[in-house]
């Protein structure tokens, strides 16, 4: 398998672990706000092979614990339950990121015990949630399916939403909310504009908003927090 970024170590990427974060391109969402959009219209070249990335690991085992995988859509590679399963052998711990449009495979994943931490995200309200990730259409089953699965299941998780001024407004915090009722833990993450967000015009929310979204969400899911706010 093809990878299209590795960053060699981080504490940021998953939670509680020391690890490298690994990039797998193409994505079936065309999000405007997404910070990997070389990854997602083919402009980034793979950087290398899933045997170096093997041997990488091999010689990190001193210094990192896990990898997480993101990308792009890493649920969107048939390849992608053999790949953690050849990171696992070398003794390493797996995060996975998902847009969660791929329960099929992601209940694969987590009945075969591959992930030891999943982060989905929940991009919006389901009324706004094919426009927050830039398509016509989207069947919210799929996503729905994806919720029931990470919270009925036994592998850690995080729900989490990049907030975003002109996508967002408290009413969609109580519908999102509505939608994992009870999860583990719910994460409001603040917009950030970079080179790569592919359109321009979007903003942060300011940090009072950030707050109020957050003491709405916890109505809902009572571990709620927040990232990117001071
Ligand atoms: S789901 Fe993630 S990777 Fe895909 S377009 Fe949206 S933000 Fe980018």
């Amino acid at each position: 398998m093809k990878l299209h970024g590795i960053q060699k170590m981080t504490l940021l990427d998953f939670p509680g672990v020391v690890s490298c974060t690994i990039f797998l391109g193409g994505c079936d969402f065309r999000c405007p706000f997404c910070h990997n959009f070389e990854l997602i219209d083919g402009t980034a070249q793979p950087v290398m092979d899933d045997d170096e990335l093997i041997a990488f690991l091999k010689s990190r085992k001193a210094l990192l614990d896990g990898v997480a995988i993101t990308g792009g859509e890493p649920c969107l590679h048939p390849d992608l339950p053999q790949l953690m399963r050849r990171i696992r052998a070398e003794g390493y711990k797996v995060k996975l990121d998902t847009n969660g449009y791929h329960p099929g495979r992601l209940k694969a994943i987590l009945e075969e015990g591959l992930a030891d931490y999943v982060a989905m995200d929940i991009k919006n309200s389901e009324e706004k949630y094919a426009l927050t990730c830039g398509m016509e259409s989207l069947d919210m089953g799929k996503i729905r399916e994806s919720i029931l699965l990470l919270m009925n299941g036994n592998t850690d998780y995080e729900f989490r939403t990049t907030v975003i001024h002109e996508f967002h407004e408290e009413e969609d915090f109580r519908r999102m909310g509505e939608m994992i009722k009870g999860a583990k833990r719910y994460f409001l993450q603040r917009f950030t504009d970079r080179e790569s967000v592919p359109y321009g015009n979007l903003s942060a929310p300011s940090f009072d908003d950030m707050h109020r979204y957050a003491a709405i969400a916890s109505e809902y899911v009572a571990d709620t927090q927040l990232r990117g706010v001071e």
